[in-house]
């Protein structure tokens, strides 16, 4: 990590609300808005950009998505930005400076793009599996999420840019997401969903957070108490208070409430509609005031505000590296590496590289990688390097390197890549875009990457009624070729001329067109027949559907035939059989895990499984790297010699896997959630809300805390636990001391001394972990909860000490009936070790209370 920059410490740490004179500037600018303007303020003028009050000298404040990169205001590839590994990876890390570096690096990516806002971190939790952002979210853990979280806000901020903490809170899956009524106990929802929240507002001071769709306890986020109390009240919280992408639905309700700005705009419940409902004294006059002091304050942290110094110095947009600058593509890689999570190692890795001759690389995912889940935290990297790609690059020439993707996984037909289809006017990889007016008449065409055209603001560019999408497709194979028109609305494909496809897809069941269409259209396919070599002219002629009259999208997809499947695993087991080792790269698709909808099944698609066994089968000497996001269940585990979890590995994903396999770097990643054997065993399953209602009725019970308390039971346990995760090297834990509080100020309780020795041939880092439980106590707990963590590094042979911090928090609980923090009184046993089911050292910490 020695190529990344190291994150300034900002000049005034609070940001600008850290200068003197602020608060007074604050009020002068305040003072010289009108009422209507103060109100217009209020509201997003676009889908990313807050107005712009020039009497009060502030300027537009622009806000982008999101968690592994800036996409900036457009919504596809025209505007490349860095593609990190999924926060699930970077959870994976449990290494907080790297994590700071690389929100450092996203802060360098906002300013490039001209972004103010950040819309990132998510800070969500991993309670079911099945939640379709988890690969967005950090950690089943609080204390995890809530550490990296801390780390990531920092990096972002340092650099300048506001992080926006989300989404506030319990928006945990994605099941009628807009509407659910998530119930908990007032303990679980303090303990654990707005720990995260809390833990960060302290620790990283962060310029934003977002209210979320969902509510809890039958009152929609967006006009929650929750954002006065604890929010901006009791943890002090002084940043502004976003609302998530529409989830504004009153006026006067949501502006009575602690909420400050609603996005998108201009049209939404506020706006006009507000102003009248303050003129007709339904809005008290200062909660307009108190939201505009917010808006002015992030401005003037992030520059937006004349005449104010920024919290951080504005670097120069041209100077900015370029997501494929040398160093920013070592920290993309390096940070892909150290959160690759080695679970499974019988001593096939690292591969000893000069001694291949021959190496297969097979599956779906090792030509095409996943370096992203789905959703609005979608970026469009410059290029993505595939596990096949890395491979073939690391072990040069002299190593035959062969590949065959075994199966299908794919249900839908892929919209048009740039390695198949031409631009008819340019000749250029990829597609034509042609805008059309009412009259029929073309008004602008540019080239495009590829097939998939998606419309944020204002819709359909150059204000056309219609589009047309156009390739040359020259077919290396002779078949029935794919091709669907995907998308919402009326669609009429043709294939040199001939109609293929002629229809109009209208939302199921008649509701209103939802991002989820967005993210995944549904299409309609069909085959035609094609001769190799032969050019054909594929024209898709569209009239889209728009989601709130603009985000829309239209797919020209084109695919190969579907190849054979007996074929396909035969092929695939006799190129592990001629070579020397078998790399298989299974994962997910893009149908599987993305915002918007929740998974149905944690089953690998498709054959993967059959293919993993006829791999091993036909070649012992077989490694599994897992490309998705979230659990995935492998019933072939233990059947294999290695199991490498690679996540989305981000825009380098290949390269690193590479350096990983080949053992030019260690497998960092430790588990970041337990992982199940089967899904029937998860302790909380479902993310269906039941008569609108989602009832969070295992508590504390999340995560390797329910897991151990099933197990203790005689429930079944997981396939990987929490904080697992293997390295190339060995380590022992030798001691534990538990160190009296000092004098080191209020957020140190006591540290847990721990030595440990790498006990192997090679240097190494490990992951101490630090977890609390309490027998005999009086109120209800987990049987373990992570308390502290530590990371530490040595050379073969070599012994280390390491202090593990426990705040006091980690031995706090929530009383109920007296809202307030407590410490029972008595004897905590601390147990520590490599994960959280292998704690091999204990201590007593006798607490007083
Ligand atoms: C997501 C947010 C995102 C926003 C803007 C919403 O659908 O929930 O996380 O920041 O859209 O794209």
């Amino acid at each position: 990590m020695d190529t990344l920059p190291t994150p300034a410490p900002a000049a005034a740490p609070d940001g600008a609300a850290g200068t003197p004179g602020l608060d007074a500037l604050v009020e002068e600018r305040l003072a010289r808005l009108d009422l209507a303007t103060k109100v217009r303020l209020l509201q997003g003028e676009t889908n990313w950009r807050v107005f712009a009050a020039p009497d009060a000298g502030l300027r537009q404040v622009v806000t982008s998505d999101g968690p592994v990169g800036v996409r900036g205001e457009a919504w596809d590839e025209r505007d490349i930005g860095l593609n990190l590994p999924s926060p699930t990876a970077l959870a994976a890390t449990w290494d907080e400076d790297l994590v700071e570096r690389l929100g450092l690096l996203l802060a360098g990516e906002s300013r490039r793009k001209g972004v103010d806002v950040l819309l990132a971190p998510t800070v969500n939790l991993h309670r079911s599996p099945l939640g379709g952002r988890h690969f967005e979210c950090f950690s089943e853990d609080p204390l995890l999420t809530a550490r990296v979280g801390s780390a990531f806000v920092r990096g972002v901020q340092a650099g300048g840019v506001a992080a926006t903490v989300k989404h506030y809170v319990a928006n945990d899956s994605e099941t009628d997401r807009m509407t659910v009524d998530v119930r908990m106990d007032e303990r679980t929802l303090r303990e654990v969903y707005l720990a995260p929240f809390e833990h960060i507002v302290a620790a990283a001071r962060p310029w934003a957070v977002m209210a979320s769709y969902n509510k809890v306890d039958g009152v929609t986020l967006t006009e929650s108490d929750l954002l006065a109390e604890p929010l901006k009240g009791e943890w002090g919280f002084d940043g502004l208070v976003m609302s998530d992408w529409t989830a504004v639905r009153s006026t006067a309700e949501s502006a009575r409430a602690a909420l400050d700005l609603a996005m998108p705009g201009p049209t939404g419940p506020w706006g006009d509609a507000l102003l009248a409902a303050v003129q007709a004294g339904e809005v008290p006059q200062d909660a307009i005031d108190e939201k505009v002091r917010r808006i002015l304050v992030l401005a003037a942290r992030v520059g937006a505000l004349d005449g104010v110094a920024p919290a951080v110095p504005p670097a120069d947009p041209a100077l900015l590296p370029l997501p494929d600058a040398p160093a920013v593509r070592a920290a993309a890689r390096a940070a892909a590496a150290q959160g690759m999570v080695l679970v499974r190692n019988e001593g096939l890795l690292p591969l000893d590289g000069p001694a291949l001759a021959r190496v297969a690389v097979i599956g779906p995912n090792a030509a095409q990688a996943r370096t992203q889940g789905g959703g609005s935290a979608t970026v469009y990297p410059p290029h993505t390097v595939a596990p096949l790609d890395g491979l073939r690059a690391a072990l040069g020439d002299g190593v035959e390197v062969v590949h065959a993707p075994g199966v299908r996984t794919r249900d839908v037909v892929a919209y048009a890549e740039p390695a198949l289809v031409r631009d008819p006017v340019s000749g250029e990889p990829g597609v034509r875009v042609t805008y059309v007016g009412a009259d029929g008449a073309d008004l602008a065409s540019e080239h495009r990457r590829f097939g998939r055209i998606g419309w944020g603001d204002p819709g359909l560019e150059h204000d056309a009624a219609t589009a047309r999408i156009e390739a040359l497709l020259t077919p290396e194979v002779a078949g029935a070729w794919q091709v669907a028109a995907g998308g919402l609305g009326r669609h009429r494909l043709e294939v040199d001329g001939a109609v293929a496809v002629e229809t109009e897809v209208v939302v199921p069941d008649g509701g209103e067109p939802d991002f989820v269409h967005f993210v995944t259209p549904p299409q309609a396919a069909t085959t035609v027949t094609l001769e190799a070599g032969r050019e054909v002219r594929v024209v898709l002629h569209v009239d889209p559907l728009r989601m709130n009259g603009a985000l829309c999208v239209a797919e020209l997809c084109v695919e190969p035939p579907v190849p054979d499947p007996v074929a396909g695993l035969e092929e695939a087991a006799a190129l592990a059989a001629s070579s020397d080792v078998a790399v298989v790269v299974v994962g997910t698709t893009a149908a599987v895990e993305s915002e918007g909808f929740d998974r149905t099944s944690l089953d690998l698609p498709g054959a993967q499984d059959e293919l993993v066994r006829r791999v091993v089968a036909a070649n012992p000497r077989t490694v599994v790297v897992v490309n998705a996001g979230a659990p995935v269940l492998l019933p072939w585990r233990d059947e294999v010699p290695a199991v490498l979890l690679g996540w989305f590995g981000g825009q380098e994903f290949g390269d690193a896997l590479a350096d990983v396999l080949l053992g030019r770097r260690e497998p960092g990643g430790r588990l970041p959630t337990t992982w199940p054997v089967a899904q029937e065993d998860c302790p909380v399953l479902s993310t269906t809300p039941v008569d609108g209602v989602l009832e969070y009725s295992e508590g504390l019970l999340l995560g390797y805390r329910a897991w151990a308390h099933q197990g203790s039971d005689g429930g079944p346990a997981p396939a990987y636990w929490f904080g697992h995760g293997l390295g190339y090297t060995t380590w022992e834990h030798t001691g534990v001391q538990v160190v009296t509080p000092d004098a080191e100020g209020p957020s140190t309780y006591l540290r847990a001394r721990v030595q440990v020795r790498n006990s192997g041939a090679r240097s190494g880092r490990t992951v101490v972990q630090a977890y609390l439980s309490r027998p005999d106590s009086a109120v209800a707990r987990p049987p373990l909860w992570l308390a502290g963590f530590a990371a530490v590094e040595a050379g073969p042979g070599e012994e280390v000490e390491v202090d593990v911090v426990l705040a006091p928090r980690a031995f706090e609980h929530w009383d109920a009936a007296t809202h307030r923090w407590v410490v029972e009184p008595g004897d905590f046993v601390l147990s520590v070790g490599p994960s959280s089911a292998d704690r091999p050292l204990t201590a007593a910490v006798p607490v007083t209370g």
